[in-house]
């Protein structure tokens, strides 16, 4: 998907309004769809200012009970292109660490934005999903959903990794 660089610079104030739904990228196609970015580009100077909204389903599994979840997701983006090609590394290298984080470059009349909003989905993916606040996930014991019924283990709030060195101390101690 791209804007027409020249169009956007003869409307009012140079700027327009999009809406566009686009595909999942390839690695993520079964896990993400009905993506929607709504956004504003606006044209100064030498540079388009990209400022908008974007939502996707992202399925995945509750991070506690392994239940197939599917969660919903915003996030805001923003993103400055200038036209040129970016400077070389070399020659601006602190400049481009400290200023340039958020600034990509164009050229030619159109700004193609299917890489950048390739990179807006995949940040937007998130960290931790669970099926509903308050879940209780799976008993460390026998694997029941606690969700659904308690299984009646006896919770132990050993660590895992201390129950291991448990073990071997036993083991250390027979021999
Ligand atoms: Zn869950
Ligand atoms: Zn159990």
């Amino acid at each position: 998907m791209r804007i027409n660089v020249n169009e956007l610079r003869n409307e009012l104030d140079g700027t327009m309004s999009f809406q566009w739904g686009l595909l999942a990228p390839e690695d993520f196609k079964d896990r993400i769809e009905d993506i929607v970015v709504t956004f504003t580009a606006k044209y100064t100077d030498e540079s388009i200012l990209i400022k908008g909204y974007l939502s996707m389903v992202y399925k995945t599994q509750c991070g506690r009970c392994i239940k197939p979840t599917s969660i919903k997701v915003g996030e805001k983006f923003e993103e400055e292109f200038r036209r040129g090609s970016p400077p070389q590394p070399e020659e601006t290298e602190i400049v481009l660490e400290k200023e340039d984080l958020s600034v990509d470059y164009f050229t030619g009349n159109y700004l193609e934005l299917d890489d950048y909003f390739r990179q807006v989905i995949i940040l937007s993916i998130p960290d931790k999903v669970l099926c509903r606040k308050d879940c209780p996930g799976l008993c460390p014991e026998c694997g029941q959903d606690l969700s659904i019924a308690d299984c009646g283990c006896q919770k132990e709030s050993v660590d895992p990794r201390l129950k291991k060195l448990e073990k071997f101390k036993e083991i250390i101690q027979e021999n």
